[in-house]
């Protein structure tokens, strides 16, 4: 019996799978945040290349994936999947439990997925230059890294508190030739207008965010870059599932269930939309969101209306949000602190496609460390939620004496976030109450916009 499930380079994927044409039912607009109009692609241009604009609305199911980018993705595809023997024989499961292991490269996760094809579609538009903004820095790191493949400048803005405190990924970024800026600074108006307010602020992705769109749109030769949430963010992170679904054909399995973590949503519909694509045909396959209870956005938010950004200036989306303004605790999962949700996956939660279930970090740690213990591989804190849900299927089939194949996302390692793991067995780590005041307050500041 095979450990690792290996593909050749000749099958990295030749396209992307785009879900747009199957959804159920029309998306919603996209509303420009000062105009409060649906956007156009006019006034996307400032901030993203014509190639990834016409991705984000397109109609057509399979998009090819440029050769110049699949040489790239040489560099870590097709990502091994694996059969978790041990984990299964520690948990005493029936089930079959696979996971697809994004943590192989370069930066540690799936990130790089999209930030290859999103540093070449600006290559190739005349960008000279990208701005991002990172929290933690593992899309900071990807996006470097990117940015060194297509010998283009890179701008990270990185949120103070992590700048100081998480040194190594700010290291990497710097490693790739990033110019690496710690949040609020005073390059920009959105950071200056802080700094006069609060000097000593640690700043937010929130702010981050603000500063790297003013660079962009302030800048002719340079645009910005997002690592989840939007909709060629998840066109480009289905490599993870349409290898997966090869790879699971080769051992004769099809997963009962897929399971991925979801922070914005992107490494979620990576593995989850080439099965949708089964589940509309009548297939029946489960999909499940893993998101932490402190920041329940799928399970307790609302399907609603609601900006980007805490600063109002991204465009509004149609997306589950706990509001704009909503601060999520300082939880060791910093990738799964964002406040809304992608707009895709949303309507899929929405119209009962995919389910979500939320769990408390320090399950997710016990999770992680069992998977460690049994697997190898240390897990990052984000990808433990998707561990969390894949052990608790395979104790839920052990229960009722079913076999069930289980397949999960291992998003990335946690070799840089040893931290959290100090964390949790120095006993610091808490479960946050989920935060219902603070939601309900956050709710009642959503803008008015009716489509
Ligand atoms: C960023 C990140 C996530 C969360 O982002 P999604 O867009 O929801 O996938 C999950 N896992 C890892 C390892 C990450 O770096």
């Amino acid at each position: 019996m095979n450990t690792k499930i290996l593909l050749g380079e000749d099958r990295i994927p030749k396209q992307w799978y785009n879900i747009i044409p199957d959804m159920p039912g029309p998306l919603a607009p996209v509303i420009h945040p000062g105009t409060l109009q649906p956007v156009t692609p006019d006034d996307l241009l400032p901030l993203f290349p014509m190639g990834l604009i016409e991705q984000e609305v397109s109609s057509q199911r399979w998009i090819d994936i440029p050769d110049e980018v699949r040489e790239v993705y040489k560099l870590w595809r097709p990502a091994p999947l694996y059969r978790a023997h041990r984990l299964e024989k520690v948990l005493g499961t029936p089930a079959k439990i696979y996971y697809k292991y994004e943590g192989g490269s370069p930066a540690g996760s799936h990130k790089p997925n999209t930030a290859i094809p999103q540093a070449y579609y600006n290559k190739i538009f005349g960008t000279k230059r990208i701005a991002t903004e990172t929290g933690a820095g593992q899309w900071g790191s990807a996006m470097s890294f990117a940015c060194q493949m297509f010998g283009l400048a890179c701008t990270v803005y990185m949120v103070k508190v992590s700048f100081n405190q998480k040194p190594y990924r700010k290291s990497m970024m710097q490693l790739w030739g990033s110019n690496v800026i710690p949040s609020p600074s005073d390059r920009t108006n959105a950071g200056r207008a802080i700094l006069a307010q609060f000097p000593d602020s640690n700043g937010s992705l929130g702010i981050a965010i603000s500063e790297a769109v003013e660079d962009a749109a302030t800048h002719e030769d340079t645009r910005y870059a997002l690592g989840s949430v939007l909709n060629h963010v998840c066109l480009h992170q289905t490599v993870i599932g349409i290898e997966a679904k090869e790879q699971l054909a080769l051992v004769n399995a099809y997963p009962d269930v897929v399971i991925g973590c979801h922070g914005g949503g992107s490494n979620f519909a990576g593995i989850a939309f080439p099965f949708a694509a089964d589940k509309a045909n009548g297939k029946n396959v489960r999909l499940l969101a893993m998101e932490p209870t402190s920041c329940p956005t799928l399970t307790k938010g609302v399907y609603e209306f609601d900006y980007g950004d805490t600063a109002k200036m991204a465009p509004i989306a149609k997306m589950y949000t706990l509001g704009h303004d909503f601060m999520p605790p300082g939880i060791h999962a910093g990738g799964l602190r964002y406040h809304g949700a992608s707009p895709l996956v949303s309507q899929l939660v929405n119209a009962g496609v995919v389910e979500a279930r939320a769990v408390a970090q320090k399950g997710c740690f016990e999770a992680a460390v069992m998977f460690s213990c049994a697997e190898g591989i240390i897990p990052a804190p984000e990808s433990s939620h998707a561990i969390r849900g894949a052990i608790d299927e395979a104790l839920q089939a052990k229960e009722e004496g079913k076999e069930k194949t289980i397949l999960f996302c291992l998003s990335g390692h946690g070799q840089v976030d040893m931290t959290a793991y100090d964390a949790y067995f120095s006993g610091q780590l808490e479960d946050y109450e989920y935060p219902a005041e603070a939601i309900r307050e956050s709710l009642s500041h959503l803008p008015k916009v009716s489509f």
